[in-house]
Order: C-alpha cells, then structure tokens, then sequence
C-alpha cells in the first residue's frame, strides 16, 4: 500500500457516506417519506417497483422546493432544517443532517419535479451518479415527487446483498406503516405494478390507524395507556398479556413521532410486563414518548434509528409506570365502549395500587441483567442511587384512567369440567381457570410485604410435630441459603445436627399442604438448576413453586362459598389476569364476539 494521504473528492465521500444512510430499497422510502412529512404533507403516495429494488416513486403535496435551491438538495450537508448546531436540540423534523438526497443520488438515478404553492411553475431535475443532468421548469402539481432508479447499479456489491424482492418489499412496507402509526394525519397510498396495496386514509383518531396498520385483531385485545410526569408524555396502547407473540417486532416505540429502536423503552415494556407473560412471549405494544425536544439527542445514529435522552432514567420510569398501572388494573372485557356498569370495590383498588408499586419495586430490584443496563445508561451519571424510590403523590391522578370491573360482582352461573368457572357479566360470558386463578392469588400473596398486609399474609402456621429431614449435602446447604426467601412464604427450617433440619411451620395460606413433600419436591426441583439466582429470581420462582402447589387443582369441586371467596381474592390481587407462569386466569366472550359466532350478524 503505497502511505500518500489524498482528500477524497465529493463523489467519492457520498457515496462512502450512502453506505450508512442507504443500506437497502426501504432506506430510500424512508428518507424520502421523512422528507415528505418534513414538508407538511398530508397525502403521500408511494410506488415500488420489485420490492424498491427496481424504482421507487414517492409524490407528496407538501411545501415544495424553491427552483433556486433544487440543486442545492443535493449537495451534501445541505438543509433547510437548521442553521447552527444548536438547532439540533431544537428540532422537530426527522432530517437535519442534509445527507439523504446526495447519499441517494450517488448510488442511484434520481429524478425530481418540485413546485411551491405560490410558484406558478415547477421544477425538474435529474441526477446521476451525483451530477446533475439536467435541470429546467417544468409544470407540475404542488408538492414534490421523486423518482429513484438504477439503485445501486454503481455499487455493485450492495446489490449483491439485496434479498428477494418480496422480502425488500415487506422492509419497505416496515418503514411505511411505522411512519403511519405516528402520523395518523397523513393519507398514505402504495402501489406495486399500478397495484394499490395498502391505502391508509387520514383520521383523527389514532386507535383506528393502529388497527389498521397492525391488524383488527390486536384491537379486540388492547388498552389505551396515558400518563405525563413533568415534560415526559406516554401515551399509546399496551395488549393484554393473553395476547402475546412470539418476538418482540411488535413493539413499536416512538420518540417525538420517530420510529426508534431503543433498548431502554423495550426494557421499559418488558419491566411493566414481567411476570404476566410466558417465556419467549412478548406483548404487541404501541408507545409514544412525547418531551421536548432538548431533552432528547436524535444525533447519534446516520439513520436516527436510535436516540439518547438526557434523562433516561425518568424516561424509564414514567414508561414503566404508565404501562404497570394500566397492566395491573386489567378486567375481563375491556373493550367495553361505554363507562363501566360496575366499580372496583375497595379491595380491589388497593390491589391495583399494590400492584403499581409491586411492578415499580420488580423493576427497581430488577435483575443482574437490569444492572449491566444501568450500569451502560447511566455510566455518566454513577454517583447517582440506582434503586430510585418513587414518589407517590402522583400515582392518583396519573393513572386515574384504570378502569375495571369485579369479579365479585359477576354471577356465577357454575363449574365446567371440574376446572372453569362460568361467570356472566354485563356484557359476556367469562370463564375463569381456578388452578390458573387461584395460583396467582398465592403468588402475589406470598409477594405481599409483611406491612401491606391486611388480611392473610403468608405467614407460618406452627406445626404441632415439627418435621424432621435429613438431607444429601447438596440440598441441605441450597435450603440454608434459602431459608430467608423460606421464610417469607411462612416456612421456617432450622439446621438439626449435620445435614439435617426441622420444619417449624408452613404456610397458612397453604393449609392442605404436606411439608416434607412440599420441600423435597422444591429441592428436586431448585438445588439442581446450575445457573445461580439472583435473590428476586429465587423468589419468584420459589414463590410461584408453591403458588402451584397450593393452589387448588382442575377437577375438583368448588363449593359457591368457595367461589366467591376466589372472587374477592382475584379482586384485590393485581395482575390477576395471568397465572405467575404466564397462563392465562380468563377468557372473555363479549355477546358480539358470541352474536358473530352464532351468525346473528
Ligand atoms: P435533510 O432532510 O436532512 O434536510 P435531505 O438531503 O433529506 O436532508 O434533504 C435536503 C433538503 O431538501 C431538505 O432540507 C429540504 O429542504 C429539501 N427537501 C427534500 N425533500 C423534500 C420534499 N419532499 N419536500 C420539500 N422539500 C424537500
Ligand atoms: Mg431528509
């Protein structure tokens, strides 16, 4: 290699920098369509040729651009978006940085026609290989339409990496519906070979946008979510957790209206859903965090697919808490248009309070995976207490919008294979699973703090002949460690000579319990898992064990007393919508789910 050091020229530099900015048909669509938002467009239409590998045609009726200033669109670093670098931390527009058109036009043909509104002529220009062909007037509607061929005929390995068209298709289609989420104000039209695929009409309501963009079926399953603390907006819908899919792509977070990948707000939903889904499930979730501007840094990826906050922390935490609240208040048949019929009862908003500090606590203990987190978030900031405590006044109004119904208040129509509980409710038909239901209330019950408790807590019941068991090694020491998570749940052992120990008491809560049985088989089942707990974890999983355990089993017979004793329970237990292995405690048929099921409609 010969050690000259030259400077670039220009048509070089773009087209290094394309390599970031465009890495596949649907970054074209997507710069192109910020651009055209940017412009205050409300009608945008986009049309692909071979999934975007063939053309690209993106026409909108935003402000246009000035015949002078056309050629400058396409020189690198040139924007009419800000003027300094401070502007950076004022912006509102997707772009700024002046690079997309120049790093387009390197790899590609483009072909532009441009009018303002008050001009009484347009212009079009053509560019290839970053050179401008051929610029003249032209006449043209208002608002801007750009044409972009021959992509990567000039780069050839790109093109190699390029996969089957339907596959570039469904990226491009990606880009387009993330940006229809947030901007439900705009008419969006794509079309394929004069083919319309997808027509989005504009609307003011962003629920609407939402079910057409990621499916009806969704709808039946979602709360809406609200919440602001300081300058920190949320609002967006969350899936109840029966609804769950098989990767996280269905979380769609938005920062200010972009798109953004963030693993702090994935963090964040996943925080508020802990322990109501099952393992590799996640929830569909559409997210908007709204603050101004300055408080958040947009300038830290080429394709502002990432963002940093000033503040992540609080950032964190009203996501967490605005979702937790709305997760924990959940009741069979939301969907339910109108005010509720019924109210909680007191018992039961205590449950959806402790349920908000629970989810809040979960996440401030959180994992050794939720330290590693902190630790990179806020490396910056690490004099700061990582195990915020939470200021409580504002848990009221912030979550005034939790709305729900009681189970006690339904009428119990009876049992179904030993298992279901039958309910009828104001609006439909709900079965509960006992086992799954029962379990969660054991569960969150064990959870309960020895202050919170007003009622049973789990606390230990003496045994009238402690029981004596002799252990191998291994188990023994597993026991010692866990004799304080034991203990909580009302289990008190003590060491008894060498490798042995004595049962004191078991839970109360677990009355029909045997509890030499019940700690070989938690043994069995604990002292072997190589991978060590963290004290949270081991908790959990302690505690859900015996929630199993205790709970009553399918095929046994419930008296109505003992019904409606489940009822009050799963009333003041939150996240009572889902056992603690994730399962679900309900199904709810509304009478319209059941009038289409008998094709009364
Ligand atoms: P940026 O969006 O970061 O400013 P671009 O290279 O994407 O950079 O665009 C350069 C400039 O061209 C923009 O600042 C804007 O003034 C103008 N422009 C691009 N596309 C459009 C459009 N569809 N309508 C109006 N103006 C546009
Ligand atoms: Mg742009």
């Amino acid at each position: 290699m010969p050690g000259r050091i030259v400077v670039l020229p220009e048509e070089l530099t773009n087209k290094i920098a394309a390599g970031e900015v465009v890495e596949r048909p649907a970054s074209i669509v997507k710069e192109l369509l910020e651009n055209a938002l940017d412009a205050g467009a409300t009608d945008v239409t986009i049309e692909l040729e071979k999934g975007g590998c063939g053309s690209t045609r993106i026409t909108d009726n935003g402000e246009g651009i000035e015949c002078e200033d056309v050629p400058l669109a396409f020189a690198r670093y040139a924007t009419s978006k800000i003027y300094q670098f401070d502007d950076i931390y004022r912006v509102s527009s997707f772009g700024f940085r002046g690079e997309a058109l120049p790093s387009i036009a390197s790899i590609s043909r483009v072909e532009m026609v441009t009018r303002k509104r008050e001009s009484v002529s347009g212009t079009r220009v053509i560019v290839e290989a970053g050179q401008v062909k051929e610029i003249a007037a032209a006449g043209c509607p208002v608002g801007t339409s750009v044409l972009v061929t021959r992509i990567f005929d000039s780069v050839p390995v790109r093109k190699k990496f390029l996969k089957a068209e339907m596959t570039e298709q469904g990226h491009c289609l990606d880009v387009i519906t993330r940006a229809a989420l947030s901007h439900p104000e705009v008419k969006m039209k794509v079309v394929t070979r004069g083919k319309e695929i997808l027509n989005i009409p504009a609307t003011q309501d962003v629920s609407l946008r939402v079910s057409l963009v990621i499916g009806a079926d969704f709808m039946d399953h979602i709360l809406p979510v609200k919440g602001t603390r300081d300058n920190i907006s949320v609002s967006g819908f969350v899936c109840r957790p029966e609804f769950t899919r098989s990767s996280a792509r269905h979380i769609y977070c938005y920062v200010n209206k972009r798109f953004i990948r963030d693993y702090l707000l994935n963090h964040a939903v996943m925080t508020a859903y802990r322990r109501l889904l099952a393992v590799r499930r996640y929830p569909a979730v559409v997210l908007f965090v709204d603050l101004p501007p300055g408080e958040v840094d947009v300038n830290v990826h080429p394709a502002k697919m990432e963002v940093r906050f000033r503040n992540p922390r609080d950032v964190y935490e009203v996501v967490v808490r605005v979702l937790a609240g709305a997760l924990a208040g959940i009741s069979p048949i939301a969907e339910t248009p109108a005010a509720p019929v019924l109210s909680w009862g007191r018992g039961s908003q205590e449950g959806r309070r402790s349920g908000l500090e629970e989810a809040l606590r979960r996440y401030t203990v959180s994992s050794g995976k939720g330290k590693l987190f902190f630790e990179r978030a806020f490396a910056d900031k690490k004099e700061e207490q990582v195990d915020a405590a939470m200021p409580e006044e504002t848990a009221e109004e912030d979550f005034a919008f939790l709305t729900g119904i009681s189970f006690a208040d339904l009428e119990y129509v009876g049992q179904v294979a030993g298992t279901y509980l039958v309910f009828s409710a104001p609006e439909g038909l709900i079965l509960v699973d006992q086992h799954a239901a029962h379990e969660r209330i054991l569960f969150e019950k064990f959870r309960e703090k020895p202050s919170a408790s007003g009622g049973e807590k789990a606390v230990g019941q003496r045994l009238l002949m402690p029981e004596v068991i002799s252990l191998p090694p291994k188990d023994f020491s597993f026991l010692m460690e866990s004799r304080q998570v034991l203990e909580e749940a009302g289990i008190e052992v003590e060491p008894f000579g060498k490798d042995t120990v004595v049962v004191k008491t078991v839970p109360a809560i677990l009355p029909n319990v045997e509890s030499k049985t019940v700690i070989m088989d938690l043994l069995g089942e604990f002292s072997e898992t190589g991978h060590p707990l963290n004290l949270q974890d081991k908790k959990d999983k302690i505690f859900a064990f015996l929630a199993c355990r205790g709970a009553v089993k399918a095929n046994q017979r419930l008296s109505a007393p003992e019904v409606a004793k489940l009822c009050r329970d799963l009333d003041a237990t939150p996240f009572s919508s889902t056992c603690p292995h994730g399962r679900p405690v309900y199904i709810s048929f509304s009478f319209s789910d059941m009038e289409r099921m008998f094709k009364r409609r």
